[in-house]
């Protein structure tokens, strides 16, 4: 009787400390199959790694082509009576979970021995849609070929690609919906300072504000996400605004009576896109795995419900502190001002442009770099500096003589300092970065 109940024990330890959120990082740590940094990650590459995938044993079928005629791909697996339906990059520049669902079904496919993965293939069948914008991604920019935004089209319908989320939605009815986003990287956790790397919403589907099970059960869902998220990136997970918007996908496919999640991933400072996708990569099995083992059904909604909402605007990619402002077109005199610049959304491999956003008192708002710039003068390197001017900036140091209205100032008096692009080019170390 002692040897059965440690035995029960030691049963009971495996079936719930075994697949732990730090397991499943570690599993990805591992095992990984995407190597492209999402943002890189072309329709060509796509295409070479489904090939890779389909070796697998994966089943994968063409369903559909885009409006430049890109094959747009479904991948199955599992053969449960539970359908789960999950689609990326309906924005084209929206890129994080499309290698996270790769990673995700190879993992599942190659590990298919476990217990408890056999257990989701014998309850669950996932329909994966990686990449539902091809176009888009193709020039990394969020709308399809036609300057229409997908996800505004799911009554209107003019599009090839919304058109053929909603067939494939209605002809299988699946019982729950994941739509995978990005959002932008200095969305933040309420008005704290901090970036919102993942957010989630549990669609309602409807303006009146009316619950039913699918909706609360997804609400648990999200705790669930959130609770295993918060190993990794505790205090950064948002709360996705959730006004209706009968226009929108997510919406729409929980009225059509698929009850969405909507996972909309951001950026942690200084951690590269590979995170994001072990971040998306944990979430979509934590939420499976409780859905399968019915784990979800003990999760608190209020976990959910208590993440602060997304904000936005208090949080800048750079701002320079107390700069001396010299508008040398202009033969002004300084003056101080914080001067706040961001970058614009590129692919990993392409330079980001950087504007600046904002310039005065900014003492209210912080950024993800900040510097003082007490001790120096700051030029615009091409003009005047305003708002919505390039952010490249030369720093002297104010002790300095310059004669501003020098012809070709930067070789008559070269700077200090050079900022351009979000990169020092010059004097890299000579700003004090403020933490
Ligand atoms: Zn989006």
């Amino acid at each position: 009787m002692k040897y059965l109940s440690l035995i029960f024990i030691f049963l009971f330890f495996i079936n719930t400390t075994a697949q732990t959120a730090k397991d499943f990082a570690a599993d990805w740590d591992k095992q990984h199959f995407s190597k492209i940094l999402p943002s890189n990650l072309r329709h060509a590459d796509l295409k070479k790694q489904l090939d890779e995938i389909k070796k697998l044993g994966l089943k994968i079928e063409e369903v559909g082509r885009s409006y430049d005629n890109r094959e747009i791909y479904q991948i199955e697996w599992g053969k449960g009576a539970t359908k789960v339906f999950m689609w990326s990059q309906m924005h084209g520049d929206e890129p994080t979970a499309t290698p996270a669902l790769l990673d995700m079904l190879v993992y599942l496919q190659k590990n298919r021995s476990k217990t408890w993965i056999k257990e989701l293939e014998n309850n669950l069948t996932i329909r994966a849609v990686p990449m539902l914008n091809p176009d888009g991604a193709e020039l990394f920019q969020r709308r399809n070929l036609q300057g229409i935004d997908i996800n505004r089209d799911a009554a209107a319908l003019e599009t090839s690609e919304g058109r053929l989320l909603k067939k494939l939605r209605d002809a299988w009815s699946p019982a729950i919906g994941f739509n995978l986003h990005n959002q932008n990287s200095l969305t933040t956790v309420g008005k704290t300072p901090k970036q919102a790397t993942i957010s989630f919403l549990a669609v309602l589907g409807n303006a009146e504000g009316k619950t039913n099970d699918g909706h609360e059960r997804n609400k648990r869902i999200c705790s669930v996400m959130t609770s295993a998220l918060e190993n990794f990136i505790k205090g950064h997970i948002g709360r996705y605004d959730d006004s209706y918007n009968p226009r929108a996908f997510g919406d729409m496919i929980s009225a059509w009576g698929t009850p969405v999640i909507l996972i909309e991933t951001g950026a942690l400072h200084n951690r590269d896109e590979m995170f994001l996708v072990k971040l998306n990569f944990i979430a979509y099995l934590v939420a499976l795995k409780s859905l399968v083992d019915k784990s979800e059904r003990q999760a608190d909604a209020k976990i959910y419900e208590n993440l602060p909402f997304n904000d936005s605007g208090d949080l800048f990619n750079y701002i320079f502190r107390k700069a001396n402002i010299v508008n040398f077109a202009e033969n002004a005199a300084p003056f101080t001002a914080d001067v706040a610049i961001n970058a614009e959304r590129r692919r990993a491999d392409e330079i980001a442009p950087t504007y600046v956003r904002e310039i005065g008192d900014l003492s209210i708002f912080s950024a993800l770099d900040e510097y003082d710039a007490k001790d120096f003068y700051l030029v615009q390197k091409n003009g005047l500096l305003r708002n919505g001017a390039g952010g490249e900036f030369l720093f002297y140091k104010k002790t300095r003589q310059i004669d501003w209205m020098a012809k070709d100032l930067e070789k008559a008096f070269p700077p200090d300092a050079v900022f351009s692009n979000g990169k020092w080019t010059r004097g890299d170390t000579l700003l004090p970065k403020k933490f």
